[in-house]
């Protein structure tokens, strides 16, 4: 997810008009700025009478109209006990690959770092007593708030200052901060080496060890052999099988592999070792725990390579170079393989 901040405020205390100057600010520094408002209007920038106004409201819940320079896109909510939309759920409907920063209005008394925009003029309470997610404030009377405020305190009428602050606070945050997918907060913390906690509400989640089945099908001195028809390692040679689904035995999570990877129906697997393996798909590292289990066959079976197999092939154990294979589990098995069977 994007780092998010946030500008709270009443209504007058000019958060459009901060926005309005920092956006360029910050776009001067490469960074790609995404917006969420959050308004009380029933805001409806098509116009009557437009083709998209009128299919929008010949009933489409969901309209993309696309330009080559620019696209909308419309949800209808009719319902009208719908309650006000949560930020997370506006959140989801960015593309975040896109993006570097995301400026957010409104959405006062959700949980998320935020700076103040106050102007004593106007009469209005401060926030930042009774929100601890307000990490800044900024104000056109800088000598009265320092007399009440501890928090680090910006001058509403230098927009630079505010967009320093934020390009700090940024710089901080990519380097240290993750964010909670439980509260949303920036206090998700990665206690190696398994271990994601939240300071802010004790969500924890332990990033365990996947099970997974390795296949050895060997039939004389031969063994099959696939080539990986995805990443991680694809091209790279392995040995059919895959992750254990859940509620599933290492047996079924091998029965299930071998079917839809070869179409090969296992009669008679037996269990031979197990090896620590690590899997890196999308940047994420999995640990694993394969499983290898050995098949020994009197006859080659007609068999398809499908699903995440390229391609099969029966190769002779004394001929397998083991750097082609793209995990230290399989090569760890076959090599198993080859000391047995030169003895
Ligand atoms: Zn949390």
């Amino acid at each position: 997810m994007t780092p998010i901040i946030g500008f709270a405020g009443y209504s007058g205390s000019g958060k459009t008009t901060l926005l309005e100057k920092l956006i360029p600010l910050l776009k001067q520094q490469g960074l790609r700025i995404g917006l969420v408002k959050h308004s009380h209007h029933n805001i409806d920038p098509d116009k009557p009478g437009k083709d998209s106004y009128r299919l929008r409201h010949a009933g489409c819940d969901q309209t993309l109209l696309a330009t080559k320079s620019r696209h909308m896109l419309y949800f209808e909510y009719t319902d009208l006990k719908r309650d006000e939309p949560a930020l997370a759920e506006c959140l989801a409907q960015l593309d975040h690959n896109q993006l570097d920063l995301v400026l957010v209005e409104g959405f006062r008394d959700e949980t998320f770092p935020k700076i103040e925009i106050h102007r004593p003029a106007y009469g209005k309470p401060l926030l930042y007593s009774n929100d601890e997610h307000i990490i800044a404030f900024t104000t056109d009377e800088i000598v009265q708030a320092k007399q009440h405020c501890k928090l680090p305190i910006l001058d509403l009428n230098q927009p630079q200052d505010i967009a320093d602050f934020i390009l700090t606070w940024l710089g901080t945050s990519k380097t240290k901060q993750h964010y909670c997918p439980s509260c949303g907060e920036a206090s998700l913390a990665f206690q190696p080496p398994k271990v994601f906690c939240c300071d802010t509400c004790d969500f924890t989640y332990f990033h365990n060890a996947a099970a997974a089945v390795l296949a050895g099908i060997c039939y004389k001195d031969e063994i099959l052999v696939a080539t990986r028809s995805r990443e991680p390692g694809k091209g790279m040679l392995d040995l059919p099988g895959g992750f254990v689904d859940p509620d599933e035995s290492l047996e079924q999570a091998l029965a299930r592999e071998l079917q839809e990877e070869l179409d090969f129906i296992v009669h008679d697997a037996k269990y031979t070792a197990s090896y620590p393996n690590t899997y890196r798909y999308k940047n994420i590292e999995y640990k694993t725990c394969d499983t290898f289990f050995v098949i020994t066959l009197d006859e080659k079976p007609a068999l398809k390579a499908r699903d995440d197999v390229e391609k099969i092939e029966w190769i002779r154990l004394q001929d397998i170079e083991l750097n082609n294979f793209a995990f230290n589990s399989a090569k760890q098995a076959i090599q198993r393989l080859k000391d047995q069977a030169s003895k």
